[in-house]
C-alpha cells in the first residue's frame, strides 16, 4: 500500500514538473517572440507602436505612459498614454523633459538613471522606469503604482526583461534616427545636403522616365554675398543663408526637395514640373528674396539682397542627375553675367551649353 502511495506521489510530482516545464517553455517562447518583435525595426515610430502593443497585450497594462523626449530639438518624439489623468500625464511629461534637459546640460553620460516615483496633486502615483538615455534623448515608461503593486514576482521579472529589451531597442532607434538625419541634412540650414539630393534626384529621374513625367531643377546663388559678409561679418552671413533656405522651403511644395549645394548656393528638385512651371517658381523666388528684409547695421536697418537662378528641365535639356546639375549651374553663370537678380533657362540641350 505504502509503495503504491509513493508511486502515486512520484507520478504526481513528475506530472507537476512536466506541467511547470511546459509552462516555462511556453513563457520562454512568448518572451522570445516579444524580444524578436521589439528588435524587428529601427524606426522609432514603428518601435513606439510595437511597444504599445506589447505593453497592452502582453503585459496586460492599461494605465501607462511611454514618453521619449529630445533635449536638443526640445520636442517629445514619442508620447503614448493610456488612462492616466491629465494632471499625472502632465507631471510625467514634465519629469522626462526636466530629466532630459538636466542630463544633456550636465553630460551625465556615466550615471545610470533610476526608477522614480511621481505623485499627482490628487494623490495617485506612477513609477518612471527609464527605457532610453542616449546623449540628448531620454525615454521612460510610466506605470501606475496601483497596477505595479499587483504584479507578482514572475510578472515583475517579465516586466524587467521587456523594459530592458525596450531600452536597447529604443537606444538603437534613437541613434539610428540621429545618424540618419545627420547624414542627409545640412547642419547650418536644416535642409538636405547635396549627397542626399543627388540620391533622390537619381531616383526621381528614373520615376519621371518610367511614367514620362517632367522634372525640373533650380540652381540658386546669393548675389554679392561676399559684400554682405564683408560688411556684416560671417555670423550675420550665416543667418542670411538660413533665412534664404527658409524662403526657398516656404515656396516649395511637399514633393519638392530643397538642398544646400555648398557655401551660399542652394538647389531645388521640382518633380512633376516642366520648364514653364520651373520658370514660375524661379521668378517667385527671386521676387520673394528681393522683398525680404534682411537685418542691417542698426537694430531697425534693413538690408536688401537678391539671388540668381539657373533652370534646367528633364527631358528637354538633360536626362541624368549630373547633367541637370551641371547645366543649371551653367545657366546660373549666364544669369550672373546678365546682371544678377534674375533667372536663366538652359539655352541648349543635353550637355551642350557652353
Ligand atoms: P556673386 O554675385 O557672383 O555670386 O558674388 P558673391 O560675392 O556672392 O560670390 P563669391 O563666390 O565671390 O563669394 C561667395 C561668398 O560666400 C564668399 C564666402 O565667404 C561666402 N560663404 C560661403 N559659405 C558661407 C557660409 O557658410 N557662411 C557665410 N557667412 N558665408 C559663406
Ligand atoms: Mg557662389
Ligand atoms: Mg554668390
Amino acid at each position: 500500500m505504502d509503495e503504491d502511495k509513493e508511486k502515486k506521489d512520484l507520478k504526481d510530482e513528475l506530472f507537476k514538473t512536466k506541467e511547470e516545464l511546459d509552462k516555462l517553455y511556453r513563457d520562454l517562447g512568448r518572451i522570445y517572440d516579444i524580444v524578436n518583435t521589439i528588435h524587428s525595426t529601427l524606426r522609432l515610430s514603428e518601435l513606439a507602436s510595437i511597444s504599445k502593443t506589447i505593453i497592452e497585450q502582453t503585459l496586460g497594462l492599461d494605465t501607462y505612459s511611454l514618453i521619449v523626449y529630445d533635449s536638443v530639438t526640445k520636442q517629445f518624439v514619442v508620447v503614448e498614454t493610456s488612462n492616466l489623468s491629465k494632471d499625472i500625464e502632465e507631471k510625467a511629461l514634465q519629469s522626462v523633459r526636466d530629466f532630459a534637459d538636466e542630463w544633456h546640460r550636465k553630460h551625465k553620460a556615466s550615471v545610470e538613471p533610476e526608477k522614480t516615483k511621481i505623485t499627482s496633486d490628487a494623490g495617485d502615483s506612477i513609477t518612471r522606469i527609464p527605457i532610453a538615455v542616449y546623449k540628448r534623448t531620454v525615454g521612460a515608461l510610466f506605470i501606475s503604482d496601483e497596477i505595479l503593486d499587483k504584479v507578482n514576482h514572475e510578472g515583475n521579472e517579465i516586466l524587467t526583461l521587456i523594459t530592458n529589451q525596450l531600452t536597447v531597442a529604443m537606444e538603437n532607434s534613437i541613434l539610428y534616427e540621429i545618424t540618419r538625419k545627420l547624414s542627409i541634412t545640412d547642419d547650418k540650414t536644416g535642409i538636405y545636403n547635396l549627397r542626399y539630393l543627388k540620391q533622390r534626384l537619381a531616383l526621381e529621374l528614373r520615376r519621371a522616365h518610367r511614367y514620362e513625367r517632367p522634372l525640373s531643377f533650380l540652381m540658386i546663388d546669393i548675389d554679392d554675398f561676399k559684400r554682405y559678409n564683408d560688411t556684416y561679418g560671417h555670423i550675420a552671413g550665416d543667418v542670411v543663408i538660413k533665412e534664404i533656405a527658409d524662403v526657398i522651403k516656404g515656396l516649395c511644395r511637399q514633393i519638392d526637395m530643397v538642398a544646400r549645394y555648398g557655401g551660399e548656393e542652394f538647389c531645388v528638385m521640382l518633380p512633376e514640373t516642366d520648364g514653364a512651371g520651373a520658370e514660375m517658381v524661379a521668378k517667385r523666388l527671386i521676387d520673394l528674396v528681393a522683398e525680404y528684409e534682411f537685418k542691417g547695421k542698426a537694430e531697425d536697418d534693413v538690408e536688401r539682397l537678391s539671388v540668381s537662378v539657373g533652370v534646367a528641365s528633364y527631358p528637354e535639356h538633360a536626362d541624368s542627375a549630373s547633367q541637370l546639375i551641371e547645366l543649371s549651374d551653367q545657366a546660373l553663370l549666364i544669369a550672373k553675367k546678365n546682371g544678377k537678380n534674375q533667372f536663366q533657362v538652359v539655352t541648349k540641350g543635353k550637355g551642350s551649353v557652353n
